[in-house]
Formats: C-alpha cells, sequence, structure tokens
C-alpha cells in the first residue's frame, strides 16, 4: 500500500534529509586513500546522532553499520570495515539514511579516491545525471515506469547497463515503503505518482554486465563480470508543482 504523506510529515522529512545529506557530504569529503571504509561510518554515526537524529541503516535488517560503503565492483550494500583501505584510483559508493521523527531521508552518491580513471569518471558522471533524468519524471500524474524508463535510456544510450535485481522505493516512516521504483522501465506502465508521495530514487548503474550476485555474508553485492558500479540516490516528493528532492542542503 502506498503511503501519502502530509505537507507535516513532508516537513519532517525534509529535516531527515537534510541531516542524511549532510553526514553523506561530510563522509564523501572524509574520502581519500589511506582512509578505512569503518572511519567513513563513523562520521556518518557521529553526526547523525549528533543531530537527535538516528542511522536508518543500522540494525535494519541485521545490518551492522550506519552506511553502506560499496568500492569499485560493489554495487550495493557493502559493509563498512576497517580492513578495507581505500587507495587512490577507487570508486566508493556511500548510501546513508537518517531517521528523524518518525521519518527517513535516504541518499546516496559515488565519491572518487583521489585521481579516477577517465573511465571511471564517466560511470560517475552518467549515473549522476541518469538520476536527475529519473528526478524529472517524478510528476504527478506520470507512472513508475516513466521514472524507470527515463533513467534506463539515460543510460543505456551511454553502453551501461542498469542493475535488476534492486530498485528504488517509496520512503516515510519505514526506510522501504511501497512502490518499488525500478530503474527500467516503460512508459506509462506502473503505480501513478500522486501528490504526498515520497519515493527514493537511485540508480544502480554498470560498466558491463546488469548481473549481479550477493557474497556469502549476504550483504555485499558485486558486480557479476567485476567491473565497475555506481550508485547515486536522492528521497524526492512528489508535489502538485513537481518533483522536490528532500535530500538536499538548505
Ligand atoms: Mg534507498
Amino acid at each position: 500500500m502506498i503511503v501519502l504523506k502530509t505537507v507535516e510529515e513532508l516537513k519532517k522529512m525534509r529535516t531527515a534529509g537534510r541531516i542524511s545529506q549532510r553526514a553523506l557530504r561530510l563522509a564523501g569529503e572524509a574520502v581519500e586513500p589511506g582512509v578505512t571504509t569503518l572511519e567513513l561510518d563513523s562520521v556518518v554515526r557521529k553526526y547523525i546522532e549528533e543531530q537527535g537524529a538516528t542511522p536508518s541503516f543500522l540494525g535494519y535488517g541485521g545490518f551492522p553499520a550506519s552506511a553502506c560503503s560499496s568500492v569499485n565492483n560493489v554495487v550495493v550494500h557493502g559493509i563498512p570495515s576497517e580492513k578495507q583501505v581505500l587507495k587512490q584510483g577507487d570508486i566508493v559508493s556511500i548510501d546513508v539514511g537518517a531517521c528523524f521523527e518518525g521519518f527517513h531521508g535516504d541518499n546516496a552518491w559515488t565519491f572518487p579516491c583521489g585521481d579516477i580513471s577517465d573511465e571511471a569518471k564517466r560511470l560517475l558522471d552518467t549515473t549522476r545525471d541518469s538520476l536527475f533524468e529519473g528526478i524529472k519524471a517524478a510528476r504527478a500524474g506520470n507512472k513508475v515506469g516513466d521514472i524507470g524508463f527515463a533513467v534506463q535510456r539515460y543510460a543505456e544510450l551511454r553502453s551501461y547497463s542498469v542493475v535488476r535485481d534492486f530498485t528504488g522505493h517509496g520512503v516515510g516512516a519505514k526506510l522501504h515503503e511501497a512502490p518499488n521504483v525500478p530503474n527500467y522501465g516503460t512508459p506509462g506502465k506502473g503505480a501513478t505518482l500522486m501528490p504526498g508521495m515520497a519515493i527514493a530514487i537511485e540508480p544502480m548503474i554498470n560498466m558491463g554486465t546488469y548481473r549481479v550476485k550477493v557474497l556469502r555474508d549476504k550483504w555485499t553485492t558485486v558486480t557479476a563480470d567485476g567491473k565497475l558500479s555506481a550508485h547515486f540516490e536522492h528521497t524526492v516528493a512528489i508535489t502538485p508543482d513537481g518533483p522536490v528532492i528532500l535530500t538536499l542542503p538548505d
């Protein structure tokens, strides 16, 4: 069931979104060669807790950390570790959620570690831009399939592939709500977007095959061919005046 949010609830989500955005940005600023992904997780947890919010992912389904940190061929759900030391040329996707007064904000960004290759840069640019293509399609009266189509077309025209096994989602009092928001789709198909809906749009774009596999820790999801993957996400409210990104700074 799709839960519509009141204006008051969307205000709380805006605060949660601002906190999760700032935590994500601080973690991104900490990305550099020699830093461990566990240190990035500490940055996220500390900031969110200082704001009187809670990290949405900590303990969610048993997830053991506050942020997901997914390096290079890891698509999503990488577990922060003191053993994982970032090195020059890596790309690291960080996914952060914060819960404030009972409502969640959810966002992700892929950061370069030092200088990265031109082909990695192009993957990051394309994945980020495909997110904004999806957001543009997130208008009341449109369908969920319009969002997926917009993301998919943008990525595939640039010879990348779209992960199928994980999708965006409704977000609100729960971190994951209906509807699922796939990053692929057919225009005019799927649930109708209505004012009061809040959704996380989160393209996961691969350089090679779209196929992924989950490692034995039951979280870490890697590309089946070992090639790079990127992930960008915003929480977006559907309003009569168009999409409003809740996970932005002031
Ligand atoms: Mg999400």
